[in-house]
């Protein structure tokens, strides 16, 4: 069984002042059938926004010298999670809306077989459909050998909060699916709030503070921009 370090790599790990930010990311790619939705450009975008922030800090002193903090991103091309996205400060996983096309659909039920979360049934007329335990990974439009399931729209779940250390706990799903400019604009507001806390406080442990109704007042964006 392949270890996290395999199935994993790290993209940047800023030198100097802002040694605190991680950016990591599945291997997934062309190599990897389960890949939901491309991260490049989200990575590229990532990695321009840490340089950004490397200049900007607002911790001085001796919290510079703490090594061990970190603000920790982590992007899963799928929901299978081989980068640990539940376990980052801020959790990115690619996903993909899956539509049916009625007038394609033979009724064959193969998109129920691959389908691990139970989330498809036919209907009476024998057309797909799919409810809200679908996790958007896309593994039944590529098992449909009709091409009658099509990729509506592709976006980004966001998990927040998650870290192992003393008290480890899972990120919690702001609600939605995000575009690369809504992944950057949440990373850039969740760093904020990181550098606004001292010492040893992780984004998980602010999100404990203030309780998970304040995190869409804190991290949703216009809900006109979600994917
Ligand atoms: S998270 Fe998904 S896309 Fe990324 S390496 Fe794992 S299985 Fe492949
Ligand atoms: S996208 Fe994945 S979870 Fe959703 S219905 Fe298809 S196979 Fe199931
Ligand atoms: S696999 Fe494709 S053709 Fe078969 S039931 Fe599902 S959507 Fe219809």
């Amino acid at each position: 069984m392949l270890g996290g370090s395999a199935i994993k790599a790290r993209v940047s790990m800023m030198s100097g002042r802002d040694s605190r930010i991680v950016i990591e990311r599945c291997r997934g790619g062309k190599a990897c059938p389960s890949v939901a939705a491309s991260g490049t450009r989200l990575i590229r975008d990532l990695t321009a926004l840490s340089e950004r922030l490397a200049g900007y800090s607002g911790i001085s002193g001796e919290e510079e010298r703490v090594p061990h903090r970190k603000f920790t991103l982590s992007l899963s091309l799928c929901p299978n999670g081989c980068s640990q996205p539940q376990i980052a400060d801020i959790g990115i996983i690619s996903a993909v809306v899956v539509r049916a096309d009625p007038d394609a659909c033979t009724g064959c039920g193969a998109c129920i077989t691959a389908c691990r979360e139970r989330a498809i049934s036919l209907d009476e007329r024998f057309l797909p459909v799919i409810d809200g335990r679908c996790l958007q990974c896309g593994d039944c439009l590529r098992a449909c050998p009709s091409n009658a399931l099509l990729p509506g729209s592709t976006g980004f779940r966001i998990l927040l909060g998650g870290k192992l250390g003393r008290h480890p706990q899972l990120g919690k799903e702001l609600p939605g699916l995000f575009s690369e400019e809504d992944v950057v604009e949440i990373v850039s507001r969740g760093y904020s709030l990181f550098s606004e806390y001292q010492r040893w406080i992780r984004l998980g442990d602010v999100i404990n503070r203030q309780g998970l109704a304040w995190l869409p007042e804190r991290f949703l964006i216009d809900k006109g921009r979600q994917t």
